[in-house]
């Protein structure tokens, strides 16, 4: 039997997979079980953000690995303290919880906005207030944050405690700060799942100052922005803006499971003995990992990030087959005259590995692919909108 019949019988069916078993990588490259060539222009949505087996990465991990590969926590360990310090001096944030997801990571960000506005403004204060097209993720509570009905169907009943508003829509945004009691709003600053969207700058700083002269949390969604995704460290970096809460996943352990909740200085001490917990957070294994890619995030690195996005909106803007593209940094959406799925599928067959959101072709590549590599896959992917 092979891979592909044996997971069809015995893995859950939620996923509609490519018809392509992976074996083995390396940097942006991936090989299939039949040794084809494929380059990866999705890097697992986000996660690779090095790509596969990158050295550097794996030194970090299989020295860990070597040493603790699980502690629980009761004890102290070096990789998740030197990551919560990582994490803290470049972000200006105060305090780090981790977990394994990004659901998770955004789980505790709505605990800790809910602690917050229930201690200060008393418990009926409990909405969060997220956006029409959002996605936080799929346990029950961020499946209830995430503004997008199709993912609702048959779940209910949801967790009660949100509100969706237009997207850009500043007006509809102060109207619900005035009438629903919130206790946090909550954005992606680039909506990922929804379609690789930005939001407006303007939106971005009303939320913003909203949220400030309410005493409002403010928690940012960098599961997919964060990790030098847009050609910033985070994605809200590029709005000149300061969150009181931002989760982060994907990207962060560079392939190893890892959510962390960051909390400035006004919601540092929200969290206390036995308000939260996870058996898995703060891995040594996964941590040790995630440090090594925070630390390769510089100012460099990121202006290479922001010099390829650069080549991708300059050799698809205006090319035949396609109407638009959008997005920041290496988090591109393209809106094809073709089905997106088409041009995937042809990609695919071209021996490139790209993803959609919605109904566009959606590219996040490692951050540190090759040019050449990056050049070849772009020549492929317009060949195949033409
Ligand atoms: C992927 C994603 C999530 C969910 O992350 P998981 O690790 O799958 O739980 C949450 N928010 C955003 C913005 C995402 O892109």
């Amino acid at each position: 039997m092979s891979i592909t019949s044996i997971d069809k019988e015995y893995v859950a069916g939620t996923y509609g997979r490519f018809p392509v078993e992976l074996l083995s990588g390396k940097g942006s490259i991936l090989t299939g079980t039949d040794g084809k060539r494929y380059i990866d222009m999705g890097s697992g949505i986000g996660v690779t953000c090095f790509g596969t087996a990158d050295d550097t990465w794996l030194g970090a991990v299989t020295e860990q690995l070597s040493k603790l590969q699980h502690t629980s926590n009761l004890y102290y360990t070096e990789p998740c303290a030197l990551l919560a310090k990582a994490l803290c001096e470049k972000t200006g944030m105060k305090k780090v919880f981790f977990s394994n997801s990004g659901a998770e990571a955004n789980e505790c960000a709505i605990k800790v906005a809910r602690k917050y506005s229930a201690e200060k403004k008393g418990d009926d204060c409990y909405n969060i207030i997220t956006l029409v097209n959002s996605f936080h993720g799929r346990t029950l509570t961020t499946l209830s944050a995430t503004g997008q009905d199709v993912f609702h169907k048959l779940f209910n009943p949801l967790t009660p405690g949100f509100v969706h508003v237009t997207a850009n829509d500043v007006a509809a945004l102060e109207e619900a700060v005035a009438s629903c009691k919130p206790a946090g709003i909550m954005l992606e600053v680039v909506q990922g799942e929804g379609g690789v969207l930005p939001l407006t700058a303007e939106f971005v700083s009303a939320a913003a100052k909203l949220a400030k002269d309410n005493d409002i949390p403010l928690i940012i969604d960098e599961v997919q922005t964060g990790n030098g995704r847009t050609g910033k460290l985070y994605g809200y970096m590029n709005f000149g803006i300061t969150p009181d809460i931002v989760s982060t996943a994907k990207g962060l352990g560079g392939g190893l499971p890892i959510g962390a909740t960051m909390m400035n200085e006004k919601m540092q001490f929200v969290l206390g003995p036995s308000d939260h917990g996870s058996t898995y957070g703060g891995n040594p294994v996964c941590c040790a990992g995630a440090l090594s890619v925070i630390k390769r995030l510089d100012d460099r690195f990121l202006a290479e990030v922001q010099a390829k996005s650069d080549y991708i909106f300059s050799a698809l803007e205006g090319a035949e087959g396609i109407k638009s593209v959008s997005g920041m940094g290496l988090m591109i959406g393209i809106e094809t005259e073709r089905p997106a799925k088409d041009v995937v599928m042809d990609c695919l067959d071209k021996g490139v590995l790209c993803l959609t959101a919605k109904t566009k072709v959606r590219l996040l590549p490692a951050l540190n692919i090759p040019m050449d590599v990056l050049e070849e896959a772009i020549t492929i992917l317009k060949n195949a909108c033409k």
